[in-house]
């Protein structure tokens, strides 16, 4: 039977790139470059609700470190350091050493340390803080959009909904389009190189997890504006062509969260520069709409001109309870 340090020692001791002291001690050590504000965060995933207890180990250790990443990557700030606590039910050597080669290779990729963490035994519950550094000042917040500025998003938000609504029995994928949608899914590419190139240039930001409308909710309630979406600027192409149904590609994008897109604002005249941006970053961004003052609302805006006020709704893990 693998002791708890055995496990540690086994398959959670990594070398370190830029930390004075990894794991192994009651605590690491690091430091954070001169002139840098410090940026930190933590996501708890459990099994069942944010994900199937049979997803692929390496595909949930990469994501668990990939949703922590991306959210230094809506900060605008260089993910550094991270920490994984995690409750396991059993001792399955096999699913360790898989779950964490699929973490440690996701913080290698972003030049993350895997610095410490704490193990438990317990339900499947896994648990990343990641700690990263930008330069003091320089950080993206979701509250200060601007009256007027345009409405980027990156990417193609809805892939990884329609690879959920796929395992789930629920949507008939085109052969071609069916390995993209679930690798959206599992192995979501936070937004690291966007996120930081964006400084001086977007005026708010965070990652879209909950869904794309929810998510610029948040931006709007924090900014106390609202927003115009354009329908005919919705990138839905793909979305359509992975799905052939057009209300199915309209719901994914809206509502489906999971990609760790960078939804963002930017004053008009930044359009060439974000052009630039998105070539230089190999990443389509688009241009969705505009911040209104109108507060709080979203209305989209059809081919005819018609308006129909959207429901900023996205994913609500208390929604329906009534404590
Ligand atoms: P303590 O009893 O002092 O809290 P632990 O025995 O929990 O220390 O942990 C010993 C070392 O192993 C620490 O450096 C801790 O950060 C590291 N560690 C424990 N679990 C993990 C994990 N899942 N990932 C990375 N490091 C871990
Ligand atoms: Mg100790």
């Amino acid at each position: 039977m693998t002791s708890e340090f055995e496990l540690i020692r086994r398959f959670f001791t990594r070398t370190t790139a830029h930390s004075d002291l990894g794991v192994g001690d009651d605590a690491a050590l690091f430091r954070a470059r001169p002139n840098m504000q410090l940026a930190v965060s933590t996501d708890v995933l459990v099994a069942g609700t944010h994900f199937f207890p049979d997803t692929e180990p390496e595909a949930l250790g990469w994501k668990t470190a990939a949703v922590n990443i991306s959210d230094m990557a809506a900060m605008a700030a260089e993910p550094r350091w991270m920490l994984l606590a995690l409750s396991l039910p059993e001792v399955d050597d096999m699913w360790i050493a898989r779950f964490s080669s699929g973490f440690s290779m996701c913080c290698a990729e972003f030049g993350v340390d895997w610095i410490g963490g704490d193990t438990t035994r317990g339900p499947l519950n896994l648990c990343a803080t990641i700690i990263g550094e930008v330069p003091q000042g320089r950080s993206i917040r979701r509250s200060s959009a601007k009256v007027g500025d345009d409405i980027w998003i990156s990417g193609n938000p809805g892939l990884a909904a329609l690879g959920l609504q796929h395992l789930q029995g629920n949507a008939q994928l085109d052969d071609g389009w069916r390995d993209t949608c679930l690798d959206a899914l599992h192995r979501p590419q936070p937004r690291v190189a966007l996120g930081i190139a964006l400084r001086g240039i977007a005026n708010a930001m965070l990652d879209v997890s909950d869904g794309l409308l929810g998510d610029l909710g948040h931006i709007l309630e924090q900014s106390c504006c609202g927003a115009e979406i354009e329908e005919s600027c919705l990138p839905l192409a793909k979305l359509t062509e992975a799905c052939n149904d057009i209300e199915l590609a309209r719901k994914a994008l809206f509502s489906g969260g999971d990609d760790y897109e960078l939804l963002f604002t930017a004053a008009a005249p930044q359009r060439a520069a974000l052009k630039a941006l998105s070539d230089q970053c190999v990443l389509p961004v688009t241009r969705i709409g505009s911040i209104t003052n109108d507060s709080s609302a979203i209305w989209l805006i059809s081919d005819n001109g018609s308006r129909q006020q959207l429901a900023a709704a996205g994913y609500d893990h208390f929604a329906g309870d009534n404590g």
